[in-house]
C-alpha cells in the first residue's frame, strides 16, 4: 500500500496531489571495510574503508545511497536529515534537498555534512526511480547508454609486482584503455620513486593506453611543474591536484604551465566550491563526487555549471554510483573505476557493473540504480 499524504512536510515547497507516496522512513547504517594490504597515494595512508549507508523508505520501496566517509555521517542522517526527509513527498527531491542543506546551517555543510547529505540525496532518487520503476538514467535521461572509464589504484605502498598486477588486469583483462597511479609520495618528499613508478607503469601500459597521475596535493606549485617536465617522456595526460585544492592559485598557477589536462574537485562539498575551482581556472576538468558534492542534485548543476565554462567534468570514485548519473551528463568525460570502491561495491551489492571493455553500462531492465545491498554478507562488517 503506498503511504500518501497531501502535505510535503514541513518547509516544503507544497502538495504534491494526494497519491503522491510520502516518505515515511529514513535509516543509516556504517559499514569498515578492511583493504587487501595497507595502502597509501601522497599525503595520506589507510587500512580500511567506511561506507555509510542511508536507506529511505516510501510506498513500499527502498532506495539506497551511500558514501564513503567517517562513521560520523550516520550520526548526521540520524540526527540532522531524518526529521527534515520523513513526511515529504518522495518525488519532490528538489524542495528535500534545499531544506537537508539548510539544516546543516549549524551543523556545517562541507564534509561530513555533505557527505550525509549526499548518501541520502543518493538514495531519494534510487527511490524515486523505483517508485516509478525506471532506473535512475532513464528517470534522468541518457545523454549515453554507458560511461566511460579509468582504472585507478597505483598506490604507493605497492611494490612492482603489484603495481605490474594491477595495471595489466586494467587494461589486458578488463580493456580498460585508461589508468591512473598515486605519486606525490610523502608529500613529495620521494619525486625520484615516483618518476621510476610512473615510468614502470608505462612500460606495462604500453603506448595505446592513457596515463593519469594523481598526486593528492602532495606538491608545492614550483615542484608540480618540475615533476611534469620531467614525466613529459611518458605521455602522462591527466596530472591530478598536483597541489592542495585549498590552493585554487596555486593550481591555475601549475595549470598555465604544464601540458597534461589538472584536474581537481573531489572535495567539492557545493555548488560553490566547484563555482571557485572553475572561476579560478584552476582546473580543465572538473572533478565532481556523488557522495560528497550533494548528491545526485548537486552533481548534475554542478556539471551545468562547467558546461557553461566548456568544461567536462569526471566522476571521481564510487563507480558504480555515478554511472547512472554519468549517463545523463553530456559533458561527462569518465567515471574513475577506483579500486578501493569497485572491490566493496562488487563485493557487497547484487548488481555491481564490470568495467569490461572499458565501460560502465546501467542496466536498463534493472530499477533505480540496480544495485541491492546484500545484508547477511555485510553484517561482518557494520559498524556498532
Ligand atoms: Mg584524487
Amino acid at each position: 500500500m503506498l503511504a500518501t499524504s497531501a502535505e510535503s512536510g514541513s518547509g516544503g515547497a507544497g502538495p504534491s496531489g494526494g497519491d503522491a507516496p510520502v516518505i515515511t522512513g529514513l535509516e543509516a547504517a556504517a559499514y569498515v571495510i578492511p583493504t587487501e594490504t595497507p595502502e597509501a597515494d601522497g599525503t595520506l595512508a589507510w587500512d580500511k574503508t567506511t561506507m555509510v549507508v542511508a536507506t529511505a523508505r516510501a510506498g513500499g520501496q527502498e532506495g539506497t545511497g551511500w558514501t564513503y566517509a567517517a562513521g560520523a555521517a550516520r550520526a548526521v542522517i540520524e540526527q540532522v536529515l531524518e526529521p527534515v526527509v520523513v513526511g515529504r513527498a518522495a518525488l519532490d527531491i528538489p524542495g528535500i534537498a534545499r531544506d537537508m542543506a539548510r539544516a546543516l546551517r549549524n551543523v556545517g555543510r562541507p564534509g561530513i555534512g555533505a557527505t550525509a547529505l549526499s548518501a541520502v540525496d543518493v538514495a531519494l532518487w534510487d527511490l524515486k526511480a523505483r517508485l516509478l520503476g525506471v532506473p535512475v538514467a532513464d528517470l534522468l535521461g541518457r545523454a549515453r547508454q554507458q560511461v566511460p572509464v579509468y582504472g585507478s589504484g597505483g598506490f604507493t605502498t605497492y611494490d612492482e609486482q603489484q603495481t605490474r598486477d594491477q595495471l595489466t588486469g586494467w587494461v589486458e583483462r578488463d580493456r580498460i584503455p585508461r589508468v591512473k597511479i598515486k605519486i606525490g609520495e610523502d608529500w613529495g618528499g620521494n619525486v625520484g620513486r615516483d618518476m621510476s613508478r610512473i615510468a614502470l607503469a608505462r612500460e606495462v601500459i604500453g603506448p595505446r593506453t592513457e596515463l593519469y597521475v594523481d598526486a593528492n596535493g602532495g606538491y608545492t606549485a614550483a615542484q608540480a611543474v618540475r615533476v611534469a617536465r620531467q614525466m613529459a617522456d611518458y605521455d602522462v595526460t591527466w596530472f591530478e591536484e598536483p597541489v592542495s585544492s585549498q590552493d585554487l592559485a596555486g593550481l591555475a598557477a601549475v595549470r598555465g604551465q604544464v601540458l597534461p589536462d589538472v584536474a581537481a574537485g573531489e572535495y567539492s562539498w557545493s555548488l560553490a566550491d566547484s563555482a571557485a575551482l572553475i572561476g579560478a581556472g584552476a582546473v580543465d576538468c572538473l572533478q565532481l563526487d556523488v557522495t560528497r558534492c550533494g548528491g545526485i542534485t548537486e552533481f548534475l548543476r554542478g556539471a551545468a555549471l562547467a558546461a557553461a565554462h566548456n568544461l567536462q567534468v569526471s566522476a571521481h570514485c564510487a563507480p558504480n554510483l555515478h554511472a547512472h548519473v554519468g549517463s545523463a551528463v553530456p559533458n561527462l568525460r569518465h567515471v574513475e573505476y577506483f579500486h578501493d570502491h569497485q572491490r566493496i561495491e562488487r563485493r557487497l551489492f547484487d548488481g555491481a557493473l564490470s568495467p569490461e571493455g572499458g565501460c560502465l553500462a546501467p542496466d536498463p531492465g534493472r530499477p533505480g540504480l540496480g544495485l541491492r545491498l546484500r545484508h547477511a554478507d555485510a553484517e561482518q562488517f557494520r559498524s556498532a
